[in-house]
C-alpha cells in the first residue's frame, strides 16, 4: 500500500529502522498530506511520495512531499526554521526526536541572495540575484582582487552581456525549496558523491506565491550573480532588473539555469 513511499538511507538513519518499517508498512504513513516543497495536496497511497526530515540543532519533523518535488532527504535547519515549520505542517506530521543533529552547514563567505521575477522572450522566469556582501577572492590568494564572477564562471556560468536571453541549464546544480521556502543552491559534489550546499539559507528565504507558480510552470530558477556592489538592494523589482542590465552592460554579471533539487 505505502509502496509509493521513500524513506532514504539518510532519513532512516535518522529515525532508525522501526519508525522507517512503520512509516513503510502503512501504519504511520500520512495519506494525503501538503507537499513540503510545492505545498500543493499528495496522497502517499497513490503517488510516488518522499519523506523529508528537517533536522534543527534539537529536534527534528518528518514531512512529505512529492517525489517529484524532492527526493527523500535529510535537510538541516535553524532550530528557528523548524519551529516555523512544525507550526506550518499539518498535525498529521509525527514529530521525532532526532538522535544526532548534523552540524548546520554555513556557508564559507556571505552572499546576499533577492528572488524576483524576470520577464524574457514573454514570459516570466522565476530568478535568484547573488552578490557576496564583500570581494571574494581566490582560495589562497590574499590580493585586493574580487574573484567571483572568475570562480563562477570556472564552474560553468556564463557572462550575461544581455538580459532578454534565457541562460543555460548548468548541469548538476540545482535549488532547494522546501516547505514553499528556498533553502539551498546546491552544486555538485566530488566525483560523483551527493551535492553539496554552494549557498545555504541561515534562515529559510520565502519566495512569493507567484514566484513559486513560476517554478511550478517552468521548473527551473535562473540564477544570477554578480560581484559585490554590482547589484545592491533594490527594494523593487522593477529596479532589480534595471540593475541586472546595468551589470551586464558592464560586464559583470554571470548566470545559470538550475533545475529544483531533485527533478
Ligand atoms: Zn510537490
Amino acid at each position: 500500500m505505502s509502496r509509493m513511499l521513500d524513506v532514504s538511507p539518510d532519513v532512516r538513519a535518522e529515525i532508525g529502522d522501526e519508525e522507517a518499517e512503520l512509516l513503510l508498512s502503512g501504519e504511520t504513513a500520512p495519506g494525503s498530506y501538503d507537499c513540503t516543497s510545492c505545498r500543493t495536496p499528495g496522497d502517499s497511497e497513490r503517488e510516488p511520495t518522499s519523506t523529508v526530515l528537517f533536522v534543527g540543532d534539537e529536534t527534528a519533523v518528518l514531512a512529505f512531499a512529492h517525489a517529484k518535488c524532492i527526493p527523500s532527504q535529510v535537510v538541516a535547519v535553524s532550530e528557528d526554521q523548524l519551529q516555523g515549520a512544525v507550526a506550518s505542517i499539518t498535525g498529521e506530521a509525527p514529530a521525532v526526536a532526532a538522535a544526532t543533529a548534523p552540524e548546520p552547514a554555513r556557508g564559507q563567505a556571505v552572499l546576499g541572495i533577492t528572488s524576483g521575477l524576470m520577464l524574457i522572450e514573454g514570459e516570466l522566469h522565476p530568478a535568484l540575484v547573488v552578490e557576496p556582501t564583500t570581494a571574494i577572492s581566490r582560495p589562497g590568494s590574499d590580493g585586493p582582487g574580487d574573484d567571483f564572477l572568475p570562480l563562477l564562471i570556472e564552474q560553468g556560468f556564463i557572462p550575461v552581456s544581455d538580459m532578454a536571453e534565457v541562460p543555460s541549464v548548468l548541469s548538476g546544480w540545482s535549488v532547494l525549496l522546501a516547505m514553499g521556502q528556498l533553502h539551498a543552491v546546491l552544486q555538485p559534489g566530488a566525483a560523483g558523491s551527493n551535492p553539496v550546499a554552494w549557498w545555504q539559507a541561515h534562515q529559510a528565504l520565502p519566495v512569493t506565491d507567484g514566484w513559486r507558480a513560476a517554478v511550478n510552470r517552468t521548473q527551473k530558477v535562473l540564477v544570477y550573480a554578480a560581484p559585490a556592489g554590482a547589484i545592491g538592494q533594490q527594494p523593487r523589482e522593477d529596479l532589480l532588473r534595471d540593475a541586472l542590465d546595468k551589470a551586464a552592460a558592464n560586464g559583470l554579471l554571470v548566470a545559470a539555469a538550475m533545475p529544483l533539487a531533485g527533478t
